[in-house]
């Protein structure tokens, strides 16, 4: 029999485990402790920090899906980040991050890096040369963020990995914005995988996590000693609510994508739209790799928009089916405006050289009617037109 397909992973991890009473669907642990069976015989689970069964089914589910070896699902997806990094960084040793990554893991790698806990340095991936040039000081690891947030720039993981190897870099790829239904890291050479399992692994804005998946059976033992040395760990509720997330992800991945195909033919004709961000369109820089590594080309996208501030935030206040909030990847359709909401703890200075302006708005199309979505843009821009 072939390997299982993701969908089939994503609904049966769990289903019909429950040996006492039969539950179709996994029961919830709610329970912090477990008692040992006799004097010295050391139980599968004993404390919640250090395992769980909803967590422990949540990491099978997780790493079946991305094809690793093992994982270790957090509270959030930063303090994923921050497992990884405590558990493989000393003060010595450099990390080389995308200069647009998600603001929180700037704000993490450079906070920490001012303390001395390790070095850290942001560099352009798309720019071969500012690459090369970070990855001769010998970097302990490589964090690759592709797409990025909130430009979705595009790196060919699989070159990157290679030259990573050549200097003994380890490389992590943060798959939030596509999750494995379109993406898998580990399969073009990545050693880990990050999520946000906030954004479309849960899918329904309600449970904040994440989770570092793991190539190797080895890593995935050390993450866990730190996760439960730092108390990294995510909780059995979460873990519960994420996997029945999951039950729906590639359907739901299905149509974000559908629906944010139609609404990028919308905006490219749109006159107050002066560019569009996404791997999709052929003028994207990424396109051709986003075409060789990835399988879909994901819903998170950007655009500029061609008026002035004012004029914006006016067509933001009229949208109706776009919530102006931060966080993406749920059922409902969000606008955000980057630049003061998201990343906002960059700072100006790296705003620009991110190429993060204040004329760009970020959508995560949500699960809404696609016709609905656009009407809702549709007048939103007209209204804009006509006050201004
Ligand atoms: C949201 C996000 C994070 C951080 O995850 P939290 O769950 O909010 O801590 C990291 N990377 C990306 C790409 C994100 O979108």
């Amino acid at each position: 029999m072939s390997a299982r397909k993701p969908a089939t992973i994503a609904v049966r991890t769990g289903i019909e485990s429950d040996t006492q009473y039969h539950a179709v669907v996994p029961p919830i642990y709610l329970s912090t402790n477990y008692g040992f069976p006799a004097f010295g015989e050391v139980p599968n689970y004993d404390y919640t920090r250090s395992g769980n069964p909803n967590r422990g089914l949540l990491e099978q589910a997780l790493f079946e899906l991305e094809s690793g070896k093992g994982a270790v699902v957090t509270n959030c997806g930063t303090s994923a980040l921050n497992l990884w990094v405590s558990a493989f960084l000393g003060p010595d040793d450099l990390i080389v991050a995308p200069h647009d990554c998600y603001g929180g893991t700037y704000r993490l790698f450079n906070t920490r890096a001012r303390k001395g806990d390790f070095k850290v340095q942001f560099v352009d991936q798309t720019d071969e040369q500012a690459l090369n040039a970070a990855l001769a000081k010998k970097p302990k690891l490589i964090l690759l963020e592709t797409p990025s947030n909130p430009l979705v720039r595009v790196v060919d993981i699989n070159a990157i990995c290679t030259k990573a190897k050549e200097v003994g870099a380890l490389v992590a790829v943060d798959n939030t914005f596509l999750t494995p239904v379109y993406q898998k890291p580990l399969e073009l050479g990545a050693d880990f995988v990050i999520h946000s399992t906030t954004k479309y692994i849960n899918g329904h804005s309600d449970v904040i996590g994440g989770v570092v998946i793991t190539k190797t059976e080895e890593h995935a033992e050390e993450l866990a000693w730190w996760g439960n040395c730092i108390g990294a760990t995510g909780t059995p509720f979460d873990s519960y609510m994420t996997l029945r997330g999951i039950r729906t992800l590639g359907a739901r991945m299905r149509v974000h994508e559908e629906s944010s195909q139609q609404i990028l033919n919308f905006l490219v004709e749109e006159p107050l739209v002066s560019k569009v961000y996404h791997p999709s369109l052929l003028s994207h820089p990424g396109h051709e790799i986003a075409k060789k590594q990835q399988s879909g080309f994901g819903s998170m996208l950007s655009f500029e928009f061609a008026g002035s501030f004012e004029q914006l935030k006016f067509f933001v206040g009229k949208l109706e089916l776009f919530s102006l909030a931060e966080s993406l990847g749920g059922v409902e359709s969000l606008i955000c405006h980057p630049a003061s909401m998201t990343h906002r703890a960059m700072g100006e200075e790296a705003l620009a050289e991110a190429g993060v302006t204040q004329h760009l708005l970020r959508l995560s199309v949500g699960l809404e009617d696609s016709q609905d979505l656009i009407e809702d843009l549709q007048q939103a821009f007209a209204q804009a037109k006509e006050a201004f």
